[in-house]
């Protein structure tokens, strides 16, 4: 079954390999057997049920409770060419029965459903009249009073058990709470069925918890660094989103407020701004989050600390789904435990109270903790780590408390033609009213921003290009990629058999592959500014990559670097002539401070250049 599986994934999904643990749930599902999946937020839950669904000879039934998602994920299989369709309240009773028609007379292999609608009889007539293969359960942890988000709707589908006793049922959730998971089991009648549980560790999320001094201007610094990127910024109260938004709009950044004061209308209007990309930052409350399934959320900050490592977890956990690397970030003072402090005493239960200061010790200890944040997390959902160092946060490694190195998200690309593909992808998705990422992914610019496909064959080969969106959308990407290359003077790159494999997207990429791409640029005649323009990075970190390149013996010619000013250029030469050594340091004591370590290195760079070239 697997290599067909795995033509089934790279035509309707453009993935090349499984996540852990897909292959074995789809393979179970197959089988004919029940199952519990937990699996991390970003896990890839849907494909278990989705995958399926296209080989069984039946309709597949998704009971989802957030309506305000099912028209995007039926959207997303539509784009993949997989006929799906959805029926919920937001629905005219024409459109209903069109739906259903279309169920009956076999034209589905998915139907979403809310799960209220499983209480009308109307709706029970309905499902008995068709051949279901398969019933998934998304977001199970609903049914169980025990978890965060309890829909009394969920009971209903203890009659969906009695009247299909021998459909397989497929529940999945990302609660990493036991006594949640065997809620779920009991409810459902799943305890014959397997329980698949993957690690809840998210390898492409960075944590980090700084002092909160000068918090503004640190975000502003953080988000700056991430132009255009989708980032949620945690805040203790309505009044500290409204003010964080505010203040982030007058720093030059589009952002918008979100919580619980607003209306429904206001509310779904924000959701729906940032989901389309039309809003990058969202200052809100905890209210926000729960059905957002944006793909591309690079950053998640907490500008004041949370109440909870779970909900922690949660919030930071809608960072990253798409599994690119992204940021966790969290400022601390203490002067942010006295206010949860006072909330507490205000608490008139007693179990509550002491629940909750038991909560707050434990997030408090989080954010002072000596060793591995990851190994604490993980450990808080009773997940042992064992390696040493996780070298993504920031206890394993002190430099990611600096703002310039801070930030993980530097994969290899060409950021000026990741942004126009961002643009082409914008107008199409706004042509066809659907959500960005519903088109392709980041990860799917970025491959194409990295190797640069000129032809449809290439172009399939990246990340996430399906046999549908290759017909649909590849001229368009192509057409974009093509006037860019060639002005640019840039011919297609080669690509590996599999482009970006999962294996590859670990926080951190090897050394030689960012120099590398360096070196690749500056060989097509860029400057160290533009290189570190269009690759987002600083000069210096740019000039450190040609200067070891130049320490290997693999640079090219570098004679279209010119420094700025002769004057200071000379200045520079005659200091590092008197020091007597080419460190920069000393030479940055002989010409005092208005000459800058990025310029001293500039220097050194050309000097050195013209050493070599004789
Ligand atoms: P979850 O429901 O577990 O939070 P999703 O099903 O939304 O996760 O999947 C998260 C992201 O990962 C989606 O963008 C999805 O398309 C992608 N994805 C899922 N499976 C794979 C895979 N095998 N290879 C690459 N990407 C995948
Ligand atoms: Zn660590």
């Amino acid at each position: 079954m697997t290599s067909n599986m795995l033509d089934l994934l790279k035509k309707h999904f453009g993935y090349d390999a499984f996540r852990p643990l897909q292959a074995e749930v789809v393979g179970h599902v197959l089988s004919g057997g029940d199952a519990l999946v937990l699996m991390p937020t970003g896990g890839g839950k849907s494909l278990c049920y989705q995958l399926p669904a296209l080989k069984l000879s039946g309709i597949t039934i998704v009971v989802s409770p957030l309506i305000a998602l099912m028209k995007d994920q039926v959207d997303a299989l539509r784009a993949n060419g997989i006929p799906a369709a959805f029926l919920n309240s937001s629905l005219l009773p024409q459109e209903i029965s069109r739906v259903e028609n279309e169920a009956r007379t076999g034209k589905l292999k998915l139907l979403y459903l809310a799960p209220e609608r499983l209480s009308m009889p109307a709706v029970r007539h309905f499902l008995q009249e068709l051949t279901v293969s398969l019933f998934a359960i998304d977001e199970a942890h609903c049914i169980s009073e025990w978890g965060h988000d309890f829909r009394p709707d969920y009971r209903n589908l203890d009659a969906l058990r009695r009247m299909f006793p021998h459909t397989p049922m497929l529940a999945l959730t990302a609660t990493a709470n036991v006594r949640v998971r065997d809620d779920i089991l009991a409810q459902l009648g799943l305890q014959r069925g397997r329980v698949f549980q993957s690690s809840f560790n998210r390898s492409n999320l960075t944590y980090r918890v700084i002092p909160k001094k000068k918090a503004l201007e640190r975000l502003v610094q953080e988000l700056k660094s991430r132009p255009g990127a989708s980032a949620i910024v945690y805040c203790f109260s309505r009044k500290g989103s409204e003010k964080t938004a505010a203040d982030l709009t007058a720093n030059g950044i589009k952002a918008a407020a979100y919580h619980a004061g607003l209306n429904a209308k206001e509310r779904t209007r924000v959701q729906e701004r940032f989901i389309r990309d039309e809003v990058p930052v969202i200052a809100a409350t905890i209210a926000f989050g729960m059905g957002i399934d944006k793909p591309d959320v690079r950053l998640v900050a907490h500008l004041d600390m949370p109440k909870s490592v779970e909900g922690y977890y949660q919030e930071t956990g809608r960072a990253g789904r798409d599994g690119l690397p992204s940021d966790c970030l969290l400022f601390f003072s203490t002067g942010d435990r006295f206010k949860h402090e006072f909330f507490i005493r205000e608490m008139e239960n007693f179990d509550e109270r002491q629940r909750a200061r038991r909560q707050l010790d434990e997030i408090v200890r989080y954010c002072g903790l000596k060793s591995c944040r990851r190994k604490y997390l993980l450990g808080y959902f009773g997940e042992t780590w064992t390696q040493a160092n996780c070298s993504a946060c920031d206890v394993c490694s002190p430099q990611l408390q600096e703002p310039p190195v801070g930030q993980s998200s530097v994969p290899d690309f060409d950021h000026e033609l990741f942004e126009r593909l961002r643009v082409v992808r914008r107008n199409l998705a706004d042509a066809q009213g659907v959500p960005p990422y519903v088109i392709f992914g980041d990860r799917t610019l970025q491959d194409m921003a990295r190797y640069f496909p000129q032809q449809l064959d290439a172009l399939a080969k990246m990340f996430g290009v399906g046999k549908e969106k290759l017909t649909h959308y590849g001229e368009a990407f192509l057409t974009e990629i093509r006037s860019y290359a060639q002005t640019k003077g840039i011919t297609e790159r080669e690509i590996p058999s599999q482009a970006t494999p999962e294996r590859a997207t670990k926080v951190r990429r090897g050394m030689t592959d960012t120099i590398r791409f360096t070196v690749q640029l500056f060989a097509e005649k860029r400057t160290p500014k533009q290189i570190a323009n269009v690759r987002r990075l600083a000069e210096g970190t740019i000039l450190q990559h040609l200067e070891q390149a130049m320490a290997q013996g693999k640079l090219p010619d570098a004679s279209h670097v010119a420094f700025p000013s002769p004057e200071r250029f000379d200045r520079i030469a005659q200091a590092f002539k008197k020091t007597g050594s080419a460190m920069l340091a000393p030479a940055q004591v002989q010409l005092g401070p208005s000459y800058s370590y990025d310029e001293i290195r500039l220097a050194r760079f050309i000097l050195k250049a013209r050493e070599r070239a004789g």
